[in-house]
């Protein structure tokens, strides 16, 4: 998934990215120390494209509601991978939020502005309407 990130700011035709936050839902497991250095891994290898770019991650705790009652609850309050209802016992709920894995946004700048004005960078926010994958989508990175 990072490295859809350095296409797509290779696209925007950035030449050095500031930011970029990610959000990551609680299923996905991944650990923020392990996408930090994942992150670092590929800005070592970007040609200068991350250098000192800062990793923001937004982690989304685990919601889900059960299908027979209709009870919401997180994952703190099931046991087991299927996820029974605390209510009813039902497993394998509907999951609310938990399973996000996108990049709410990135900030960089272009070439072309360094230079012409020295001392006056341009941030460059590609968000709204952006480069955004589908929330309800999720992707192994
Ligand atoms: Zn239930």
């Amino acid at each position: 998934m990072l490295d859809a990130l350095k296409e797509s700011a290779a696209a925007e035709g950035l030449t050095r990215v500031r930011t970029v936050r990610l959000v990551v839902g609680q299923r996905h497991g991944a650990l923020p120390y392990a996408l930090q250095f994942a992150f670092e891994v590929l800005a070592a290898g970007s040609e200068g494209l991350f250098e000192g770019a800062r990793l923001e991650i937004e982690e989304r705790p685990t919601r889900v509601r059960c299908r027979s009652c209709g009870c919401e609850y997180g994952e703190d309050q099931a046991v087991g991978w299927a996820l029974p209802c605390p209510a009813c016992g039902r497993p394998v709920p509907e999951v609310l939020s938990g399973d996000e894995l996108f990049i709410d946004y990135y900030e960089g700048e272009k070439d072309c502005c360094e230079g012409e004005k020295p001392g006056a960078p341009s941030p460059r926010t590609a968000g709204e309407g952006g480069w955004n994958e589908d929330k309800a989508e999720s992707r192994p990175s």
